[in-house]
Parts: C-alpha cells; sequence; structure tokens
C-alpha cells in the first residue's frame, strides 16, 4: 500500500478532491501543483497512516512507510539539487500538519528542519549570509524544542523560555528588531536554546536530521490528541478519528534579505467581502512572523512598491486561484529573492457580511449560480449580520483605534486570561478579554468572551481569525493599550494622558471601525444591505417550508416582519400578563376563590388583550396569527414577596394570612406536568373564554379598519382528543358571538407537545384545524428531561458524547423527530390536508429546519432574529433534497 504522494515539480499525486486522504493543506498544495503554480516540491504523508498510529500507539507506523519517505525524500533532493543532512548543499524541509477540516493554529508546523551545527555552515556558505543560515537555526531549534521535545512555557503569563532567552539576547545585543541580530548574537541564541532543552527536558537537541524528521512526523501525528486540537473539533463537530495528514516540503526562504518575504493574503476581503486582493507581509522574515504578531505586517498593497513583480504575480495568482476554485481563497506565500511560492491555500474563513457579499458578488460575475450560492452560505453565520451596532447617532468618543479585526459591537467586562474569561462568562457575566495577542490556549475563553482586544497582531493574527470564525467582535493591534496580564490592568495611551483599566471595567468594541469606548455604548438593531435582499430572493425561491415568528409584542412582530416573516407561528399570552400594571389583575383571578371572582379579574384582563391582540394583527396584515391560550402553570404569576401578598389581598379584601395560605395551596411538586395548558381551561373554562372573546372583538375592530386579520387560536398541552372537543367547542362559540357578525376566516387547533398526543393525532385531528408542535416540551417529556434541571448534568452528558448534541438546541431527530413524524401521518390520515408547523427554539435551528421540510411540515416558526436564518436553512434543505414540493 502507498502511505504517500508527492507534489511539486511537475508532479501530482492528488487533486483537491482528496482532502480525507491528503487533509486540506496537502490536497490543496496537490491542486496548485497541478495547475502548475509554483509550490515548492514535496511530499504528504496520508491520514491513513494518522489512523494506523491512533490505532496503533505513537511512533508505530506501517510497513514499509520508512522506505516510501526515503524514495519521496531522494524525489525532492533530485529537484532542489540538495541532499538532506548534507554538509554542502543540504536540504531544509518544513514538516507540516494539515487534517481534513480546517483546524487554524491547533496542529504544529515545523520550519528549517535538517540544520544541524554542520548544515548550518554549509547554508551560511552557500547563501553567502551566515546571520540568515542561524536566523534559520535559531528558529527551527526553537520550534523543534517546543512542538517535538516538549518545552512549555511555565505558566499562562509567562513567556515561553526561548522568548525570554532571544528577548535578553537582543537586549544585550542591542537589537530592536530580529532582523537586526549578527550571526554572533543568533548563535549564541541557538546555543542558549539547545542547553535550555537539555535543562528541561533532560534529552540533548538531535543532530542526526533523519532522527529530526522522524521526529517532527511524529509530533504532528501526537499533536493530533493534544486537549487543545480535542478541543477545538469539540467546538466544531469535528470527528476526532479521521486523522491529520503531514507535509514534507522542501524549504523556500522569506529571510534571505529585504528582496524576500513572506505573507498572507485573501482574495477579498474577508471582513467585508469587497472585491480586492487583502493581507499582510513582512520582508525578510519566515512565515510564522506574520501571524504569531512579532511583528507588525505591512498591507499588501505596500508590497507593489516594494517588490513590484513578485506582487504583480501574486495578484495575478490570486485571481487564477480564486477562478479555479470559485470562492474566496486564503493564500500563504513568500518570496525568494523576489520569486514567488505558494505555501497554502483555502477557502478563506470570512464574516457573516462578507459570505452574502461574497456569495452574490460570484453570481453576478458568472462564476457560481444562485442555487450554489445558497448551497455556500452558513445559516447559523447570518446571524452576525443581523447583529447590532453602535448607534451612530449616540457614539461616544473613542478612546483607542486598532484594526477592525471582525465586526460587530460588543459591551463587556474585562479580563486578562481566558480562564478568567470562561469562569466570568460562566457566571453569567459578558466578558471582553484583552490580551497582548491571542494563542490556541486561548480559545476557550475566547469562545466564552462576547469580544476580543489585542495590543499586537495583525488582521491575519490568531486572535482575528479565530474570532471572524466564531462571530465575534475583535480588535488587534490596538498599539495604544498596554496589557499587563499578571497585574490584571491595562492602560491606554496617548495624548499625553494614560487611562488606567482594571479587571472588571466596562469597554465597548466596534469591530467594524477597530475602535474601543470606555463604558458601555448605545446600540442600534443592524441594518441590512443590498446583497442580503438579492440573496433572500433567491433563497425564497428555493425553500418550500415557510417561515413564521414567535412574538408577543407589536415590536418584535414588526422586526420579524422585516426579516421576512410570513406569519406570527406562536404568540404566547402569558407574556403579556407579565407587565406591572396587569399582574395584579391575574393575581387576583388566580386567588380568587370562585367563579364570580375569576370573571370580574379577566373583566379586567380583557380590554387589554383586546388592545394587544389588536396591534399584532394591524403589524400582521394579511398574514395569520397564531394565539395561544394560557398555558403556563398558574403558580409562575403567584405573589411571592410580603409586599406582593399584601397588595392582593387589599385587592380581594381579604387578609395576607389567607392569600398566603392560598399560596401555599397552589404549590406544585412538578408544575411543568402539573395545572397548565388546556388543563386550565377545563377546571377554568372562563379563562379561554375571555380569552377567546378578547381574540374575536379585536379582530372584528381591526378587520371594520380594513386590515386583513387571520386568527388561528391554538390550545396548548392536549393530551386526549376530548379536551379538544370541549375547549374546542367553547372557544369557536365565545370567539364567533364576539365577532358580532362580522365575517373573519379563522381556525381552532392544537399544540402538539406531549408523546401521547403524537401516538393519538389522528384522533386529535379531528378536532383540529392544524397542529404546532411545541418541540420544547416535547423534548421534555419525550427525553423525561426537565429542562430546568437539565443544567445538572446534560453538559457532562455532551462533554462525555453520551447525547451528540442538546435536544433542546438541536432537534432530535430520531426520537422526537419520529414522534412528530408519526403524528403528522396520524393527523394527516384524518384531515389530508391538516397545516402543521413547529414553534419552539428548534424553528430557528438550521439542523432541525432541514428536518421539518424533510417531515413535510408547512411551516416553522423562530424568534424574530432567526428568521433570515431559517429561511435559508429551509432553501438549502429543499436544494439538498433536490425537490420543492
Ligand atoms: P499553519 O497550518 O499553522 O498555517 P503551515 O504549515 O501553513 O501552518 O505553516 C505556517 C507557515 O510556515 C506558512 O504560512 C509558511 O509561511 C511557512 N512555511 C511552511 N512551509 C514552508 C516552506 N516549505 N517554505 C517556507 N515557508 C514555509
Ligand atoms: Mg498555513
Ligand atoms: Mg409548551
Amino acid at each position: 500500500m502507498k502511505h504517500i504522494r508527492q507534489f511539486g515539480g511537475g508532479t501530482a499525486e492528488g487533486r483537491a478532491s482528496d482532502k480525507a486522504l491528503l487533509g486540506g493543506k496537502g490536497a490543496n498544495l496537490a491542486e496548485m501543483a497541478a495547475i502548475g503554480l509554483p509550490v515548492p516540491p514535496g511530499f504528504t504523508i496520508t491520514t491513513e497512516v494518522c489512523r494506523h498510529v491512533i490505532a496503533h500507539g505513537v511512533g508505530h507506523y506501517p510497513d514499509g512507510l520508512e522506505a516510501e519517505v526515503g524514495e519521496a525524500l531522494r524525489r525532492v533532493e533530485q529537484l532542489t539539487q540538495t541532499t538532506f543532512g548534507d554538509g554542502h548543499q543540504p536540504l531544509l524541509v518544513s514538516v507540516r500538519s494539515g487534517a481534513p477540516a480546517s483546524m487554524p493554529g491547533m496542529m504544529d508546523t515545523i520550519l528549517n528542519l535538517g540544520l544541524n551545527d554542520e548544515t548550518v555552515a554549509a547554508l551560511a556558505a552557500r547563501s553567502g549570509n551566515a546571520a540568515f543560515a542561524w536566523d534559520c537555526y535559531r528558529r527551527f531549534v526553537a520550534m523543534y524544542g517546543e512542538v517535538v521535545m516538549g518545552v512549555v512555557a511555565p505558566s499562562e503569563h509567562e513567556d515561553l523560555a526561548f522568548d525570554r532567552i532571544f528577548d535578553d539576547v537582543k537586549r544585550r545585543h542591542r537589537a530592536h528588531r530580529d532582523q537586526d541580530l549578527s550571526e554572533a548574537a543568533l548563535r549564541e541564541a541557538v546555543g542558549l536554546f539547545k542547553a535550555e532543552i537539555l535543562r528541561a527536558t533532560g534529552t540533548t537537541f538531535p543532530d542526526d536530521v533523519r532522527t529530526q524528521l522522524w521526529g517532527a512526523i511524529g509530533a504532528v501525528f501526537a499533536s493530533w490528541n493534544n486537549p487543545r486540537a480535542d478541543y477545538y473539533r469539540k467546538l466544531n463537530g469535528i470527528s476526532s478519528t479521521i486523522g491529520t495528514a503531514v507535509n514534507v516540503q522542501a524549504m523556500v526562504f522569506g529571510n534571505l534579505g529585504d528582496d524576500c518575504a513572506t505573507g498572507v493574503a485573501f482574495t477579498r476581503n474577508p471582513a467585508t467581502g469587497d472585491s480586492e486582493l487583502y493581507g499582510e507581509f513582512l520582508t525578510n522574515a519566515q512565515g510564522e512572523d506574520v501571524v504569531a504578531g512579532v511583528r507588525t505586517p505591512e498591507p499588501i498593497a505596500a508590497l507593489a512598491a516594494k517588490l513590484p513583480a513578485a506582487h504583480a504575480e501574486l495578484v495575478r495568482l490570486a485571481k487564477v486561484l480564486e477562478d479555479h476554485f470559485r470562492d474566496m481563497q486564503d493564500l500563504e506565500f513568500t518570496i525568494q529573492r523576489g520569486q514567488l511560492f505558494m505555501l497554502q491555500t483555502r477557502g478563506g474563513k470570512r464574516t457573516g457580511r462578507a459570505m452574502v457579499k461574497v456569495a452574490v458578488d460570484l453570481v453576478r460575475e458568472g462564476k457560481l449560480t444562485p442555487r450554489e450560492a445558497v448551497l455556500r452560505i452558513d445559516p447559523a453565520k447570518l446571524d452576525e449580520v443581523l447583529h447590532p451596532t453602535i448607534d451612530p447617532k449616540a457614539r461616544p468618543p473613542a478612546v483607542a483605534k486598532g484594526l477592525p479585526a471582525s465586526p460587530g459591537a460588543a459591551i463587556g467586562r474585562i479580563v486578562f486570561t481566558a480562564t478568567a474569561a470562561a469562569e466570568w462568562a460562566q457566571r453569567g457575566e459578558t466578558v471582553i478579554l484583552v490580551r497582548t495577542d491571542t494563542s490556541p490556549e486561548d480559545i476557550h475563553g475566547m469562545k466564552a468572551a462576547s469580544g476580543i482586544l489585542t495590543s499586537r497582531g495583525g488582521m491575519t493574527s490568531h486572535a482575528a481569525v479565530v474570532a471572524r470564525g466564531m462571530g465575534k467582535c475583535c480588535v488587534t493591534s490596538c498599539t495604544s493599550l498596554r496589557v499587563d496580564a499578571p497585574k490584571k490592568t491595562a492602560a491606554i495611551v496617548g495624548g499625553g494622558q494614560e487611562r488606567r483599566l482594571k479587571e472588571g471595567d466596562t469597554i465597548t468594541l466596534d469591530g467594524s471601525t477597530g475602535e474601543v469606548f470606555l463604558g458601555p455604548a448605545p446600540l442600534v438593531p443592524a441594518r441590512l444591505g443590498e446583497e442580503i435582499g438579492t440573496l433572500m430572493e433567491w433563497v425564497d425561491s428555493f425553500r418550500r417550508l415557510k417561515i413564521r415568528t414567535n412574538a408577543d409584542t407589536p415590536s418584535d412582530a414588526r422586526t420579524a416582519r422585516s426579516f421576512g416573516a410570513e406569519g406570527i407561528g406562536l404568540c404566547r399570552t402569558e407574556h403579556m400578563f407579565f407587565q406591572p400594571e396587569r399582574i395584579l389583575a391575574v393575581r387576583e383571578m388566580i386567588l380568587a376563590s370562585d367563579e364570580t371572582g375569576r370573571r370580574a379579574a379577566l373583566a379586567i384582563i380583557l380590554p387589554m388583550q383586546r388592545g394587544d391582540f389588536a396591534e399584532l394583527f394591524r403589524v400582521m396584515d394579511g398574514l395569520p396569527v397564531t394565539i395561544r391560550l394560557l398555558d403556563p402553570p398558574l403558580h409562575e404569576f403567584l405573589p411571592h414577596t410580603a409586599a406582593e401578598i399584601d397588595e392582593v389581598a387589599a385587592a380581594l379584601g381579604k387578609p395576607a394570612a389567607a392569600i398566603t395560605a392560598k399560596v401555599a395551596e397552589l404549590t406544585e411538586a412538578n408544575p411543568m406536568l402539573g395545572h397548565r395548558g388546556c388543563r386550565l381551561a377545563i377546571t377554568f373554562p372562563e379563562i379561554y373564554e375571555i380569552q377567546a372573546r378578547a381574540i374575536g372583538e379585536a379582530a372584528a375592530e381591526v378587520a371594520a379598519e380594513g386590515v386583513a386579520v387571520h386568527p388561528e387560536i391554538m390550545i396548548p398541552l392536549v393530551m386526549v382528543p376530548e379536551e379538544l372537543r370541549r375547549l374546542r367547542e367553547l372557544v369557536a362559540r365565545t370567539f364567533e358571538a364576539a365577532l358580532g357578525g362580522a365575517n373573519i376566516p379563522y381556525t381552532i387547533g392544537t399544540m402538539i407537545e406531549l408523546p401521547r398526543a403524537c401516538v393519538v393525532a389522528d384522533q386529535i385531528a379531528v378536532h383540529a384545524d392544524f397542529f404546532s408542535f411545541g418541540t420544547n416540551d416535547l423534548t421534555q417529556t419525550t427525553y423525561g428531561l426537565s429542562r430546568d434541571d437539565a443544567g445538572r448534568f446534560l453538559p457532562a452528558y455532551l462533554e462525555a458524547g453520551v447525547l451528540p448534541s442538546d435536544p433542546f438546541a438541536v432537534l432530535d431527530p430520531e426520537g422526537v423527530g419520529a414522534l412528530i413524524e408519526l403524528a403528522v401521518r396520524g393527523g394527516r390520515a384524518t384531515k389530508p390536508g391538516l397545516k402543521v408547523g413547529i414553534c419552539g427554539e428548534h424553528g430557528g435551528d438550521p439542523s432541525s429546519v432541514g428536518f421539518c421540510h424533510r417531515a413535510g411540515l408547512d411551516y416553522v416558526s423562530c424568534s424574530p432574529f432567526r428568521v433570515p436564518i431559517a429561511r435559508v436553512a429551509a432553501a438549502r434543505a429543499a436544494l439538498a433534497d433536490g425537490r420543492k414540493e
């Protein structure tokens, strides 16, 4: 069996489609080589070998691998006319990890491998630049010491020993910049690095180049299982069994002098989607310098002045690659003595806004069809486009400015370590992670933070890339910011003054401008751009599912309508009861001792509800409005404090003690399975009666104004058909009487949220015009899992992989989904045209929307801000199964 694929030097034993076998980096290196781009030659050890190592243990390779590596290395030697380990013309290689799914910064890459005291002398002689050779050597020893030999930083606050030693060497040799160091200084650094390796690990740095190579290959495979990689995989739902490939590639050098450079570029602006080559470079540097934030890089445009020929070639190849892959690319390149080499290309991570703009622009440029563009949209990422921004009319003065690395606005309290960010967020605080720069160890803190601010690093630094991927606001390279993480303070200096910040202070970031504000700045909802309108037109032409919204207030309904909601799928009437001026009447109703008392209280509520419904009907003119009659356990409305009890007692003319006793009497052991939903109306019919009357009167009132009203009255928590039969009769009679002769089409249906209701759906359908699955309660009752208590153990289930995902966030297709399918079949067996939808949190989750499409539902209903996401998810589901009907 073959464990290796070669690329470069006129050969390509793989293509971009081989990502599973070659990893993303290896497959695209092969693809670039195949289409004739300048790629330094090398080879890829396949992911199969990694899986072998995962199964058999670190250091255990399949038979024949060593011989294959030897052979592939000889080809690279021939192509480069150098020899690995040779004392005259040494070959240096990079050893690069590359998994099938992109895992930025997770796995480790080693550059300049093949250097020892002998080959470094040869490199110095051949290049005529001893400082260059020793610069390569010091980089290699440090990277090898860290990645392969396991030298680690003493703590989260301290730098790696190599960095400390290097800073010290720089200071002693009075060099401000890395590239100012002399050969002697670099020699000294190498010696100190090796001594540090011996001190920290008890092992000597290996001189033998083959030992180096196999050490590096082994470390890349082993790094597959490091905790950071594991965490990233969990976060992104990447399987832990696929493994990584290893790429071994001849080095090209960006650190030979000022006619050399290294950089990264996006073929379009990854924050805005604008069509411009966008990126950064450093002259006289090697790869990791640009992303590590060691020096602040220059924008790509400046390359045109410094190295015009190489810049022109880069612009040309960027276009070749974008046209070839028909998508925005993220490129890594190195210029060696004026000559450009491509080292990596991949689909570029982008903000939600850029995602939309690039997809729409590619269609306009004739490179994609609308269908392909819609399939490129990650519905969850649209969320970002809808995020609030800082109110332009009430913008406070900025105290600092960095680079706008990832857009959106974030308000939060400052923390200085990833651990603190995670802890504070756990406590419910909104935090902003403030650091000099971030590294892969900070991922959990970045995830927990609502925004990230760094003093160093550019637009392509770790912080910037990861934040964009997570859709988080991020400002980098805020140079007036001085961070002192151990002391948990920072300072913003400039204009002759210094503003001190400490842990817990609130700041606001604007990731679209790079500005930093002290305290909370006022936010306004996002404005949708022109591209998203175009995209949504395509989306709507592909989808079959209707998208409605869950809205209880006119302002939510208005927002949802502006986002394209096609009606209200769930109006929870109880939310209207909680308003301060109403809660007393509600309490009076609950605590009344008889029907007369309840009716007296309901009479106060009636006009208020009527007004609520009328306003919703007006906003939703022409669209259906589903109103759910009272659902929650009554105890949710009960007075608890002494003051509340006194207030109710006074209103009812009863002693406080009587009220306290009544409250105790109403307390339930298991309220979610208690006296709630339609059970309330079976015992107290006047509650639904008043609500039905309010809906009817409101409908008649607005219809008279010329509004097209489509009320759909929904009865919750039905477990037996008889409940619905009785309540339907009551509601219909009251509603029609309330219309006072107005001719308004209406329907009465039920929420299906108990397993029993799913099973007897055929009988329930006899009394229902529609079903709406209340998937929150249905999940709760199917799993026998209380949503309020699940927090104690659900995280452990997810962590251990006992459950693949939180069933309250992602609809469980096998259990809950099977019940939904059963109910749809049963319901439609009785009434073929039965309208069926879902309401609940799942309506805004893309994979759940996909399920609803496949289950043949008519609509999903979700919160206003998720309406566009659901529209896209519905279109993608329809495109994926190739049918609209
Ligand atoms: P990552 O996955 O972290 O981006 P890479 O394997 O892409 O790691 O390596 C990081 C950087 O190292 C590259 O962008 C490039 O600048 C540099 N590099 C890798 N291989 C070579 C090589 N053969 N010659 C010169 N530079 C290289
Ligand atoms: Mg890379
Ligand atoms: Mg419910």
